[in-house]
């Protein structure tokens, strides 16, 4: 069983193995027809269950054919241009690199001797983020395993900055949070996980281009404080998970700034705009944000997980700082060795940042821009083709990679109809494999969409998905007449 650790004896074993699986999955790429095989739940919950975890196979040749069965043939791959579902991206190559060395040396970048120069990687790229941001000296941020958990650390930190006395029950239950209506659900989670009130996250309705009315906020700001309620912060979306669209950030910050309130800019999405050689001034505004949140994972072509959460004020982060004698003690900070545990939510943790590390340096920062460019550019095309259609209703022009749309027959004019074919044309869809699109709902109407984020993705593909959308319709349409009649 020796032979399996990784060590200075096996590491032949190593090169061949880890070889071995990368060719299965090269494989596996080179052919796939389509994003998806349309496998069904049934047919590979049978796989698995065949799979006795107790008898091993014995060695990785016999481990990797039946990962093909149970795995590798029938996942879905972000990588095909006709994925255009969730923010998946298909991933660089420097940074699969990064996985594999990451990994293979197993940093954990909690403690500096866990680490070494893996914190100092981490360190220079969380700078050079919020540089990117517009944030002066003294900024900092740390790692997160992704968006949600970077939400939720940065609204812990909101929560403590709101409540200098101590976190009481008579004072939590004062706090109030503000979003829009198309904010990410983890603001709602975090708000419950921070112990804060059922209500303390205030909705506020978005305007017609699905970006929060700041009118509304204003007001809704105004009326908290005359309540006798804590405005503790404002999240503000820099691309909303359905639209891409970007709150206005200039009149947030204002906003927040007379009410002493934290900005918290969740960017999970837009932060590929960071780097965007073209489309950066959509962020205007971002520096005036007390946190950030940014995922990698999605708009910087990084393999999951990678994210971040930036706050203008490193020393906020100390609210997250717990001290052990095993691990972090007290004096190691005075004496000035760098503990990235005393910033983070996590203790084990990823050496997630040499991905980006080793991306920035391949390609550099321009490079991973005019890839995410590309993609906002695609979606502009997908709008005009969408918006000259007349078979499909598209809600609005895109602000980033994403397109809300829906078929819409020419004679039936129940609703609840065209939602289910709607909803009948994308399961269609799926179970064929041809393609993967997503759906939501806008108004209470279902609705399909794409969210483009692969550079490969042609028009053409565009195209030819909605034909197929638009035939699984018909042909469900047309079964639900024959059913009536
Ligand atoms: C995806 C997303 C999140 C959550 O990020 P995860 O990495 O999936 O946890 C948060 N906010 C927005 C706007 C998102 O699109």
């Amino acid at each position: 069983m020796r032979s399996h650790l990784l060590n200075d004896l096996t590491t032949e074993g190593y090169r061949r193995s880890v070889t071995e699986g990368v060719e299965r999955v090269a494989t596996q790429l080179a052919a796939a027809e389509g994003p998806f095989t349309g496998v069904t739940v049934d047919a590979l919950t049978a796989r698995l269950d065949r799979v006795d975890l107790d008898r091993p196979l014995g060695e990785i040749t016999a481990a990797l054919d039946e990962l093909e069965e149970v795995y590798l043939r029938d996942a879905v791959y972000f990588h095909h241009p006709r994925y255009l579902a969730h923010l998946n991206c298909p991933v660089v190559i420097p940074a699969l690199v990064g996985e594999a060395v990451l990994s293979a040396v197993n940093s954990s970048l909690d403690t500096w001797d866990q680490s070494a120069g893996g914190t100092l990687i981490e360190r220079r790229i969380v700078d050079w983020t919020t540089e990117r941001i517009g944030f002066g000296p003294g900024a900092d941020g740390v790692f997160t395993s992704g968006g949600s958990q970077s939400n939720l650390q940065a609204l812990l930190l909101a929560r403590e900055e709101a409540l200098p006395g101590g976190a009481d029950p008579a004072s939590l239950a004062r706090l109030r949070t503000f979003a829009s209506e198309a904010s990410h659900f983890s603001v709602r989670k975090s708000a419950k996980l921070l112990g804060l009130s059922p209500d303390a996250v205030v909705t506020i309705p978005v305007d017609s281009d699905h970006r929060l009315h700041t009118v509304a906020l204003a007001h809704e700001l105004e009326r908290c404080t005359r309540d006798g309620l804590v405005p503790m912060a404002v999240v503000a979306t820099a691309g909303t998970t359905d639209f891409g669209s970007i709150d206005p950030l200039p009149e947030i910050a204002e906003l927040c700034a007379r009410h002493g309130t934290w900005l918290h800019v969740d960017a999970a999405y837009g932060c590929g705009l960071l780097v965007s050689p073209r489309r950066r001034d959509l962020l205007s505004g971002v520096e005036r944000a007390d946190s950030v949140t940014v995922d990698f994972h999605k708009s910087f072509f990084q393999p999951v997980s990678s994210s971040a959460v930036l706050v203008r004020d490193g020393a906020t982060l100390r609210h997250a700082t717990y001290h052990a004698d095993y691990l972090n003690p007290r004096r190691a900070r005075q004496e000035g060795i760098p503990n990235q545990v005393d910033k983070s939510l996590q203790t084990t943790r990823r050496f997630d940042a040499l991905k980006l590390w080793l991306t920035l340096r391949t390609m550099g920062a321009d490079g991973i821009g005019a890839l995410f460019d590309e993609v906002c550019d695609l979606a502009w095309q997908g709008w005009r083709l969408l918006a000259g259609d007349p078979r499909f209703e598209v809600v609005v022009e895109p602000r980033l990679s994403t397109l809300v749309f829906r078929y819409l027959p020419p004679v039936v004019t129940d609703p609840a109809e065209i939602d289910r074919a709607n909803r009948a044309a994308r399961s269609a869809l799926f179970a064929s494999g041809d393609a993967v699109v997503a759906g939501t709902k806008v108004l209470g109407r279902h609705y399909l969409k794409f969210t483009l984020l692969n550079p490969e993705t042609t028009v053409d593909d565009i195209a030819a998905v909605l034909d197929l959308i638009a035939a699984h319709a018909e042909q469900y349409l047309g079964e639900s007449l024959d059913r009536a009649s």
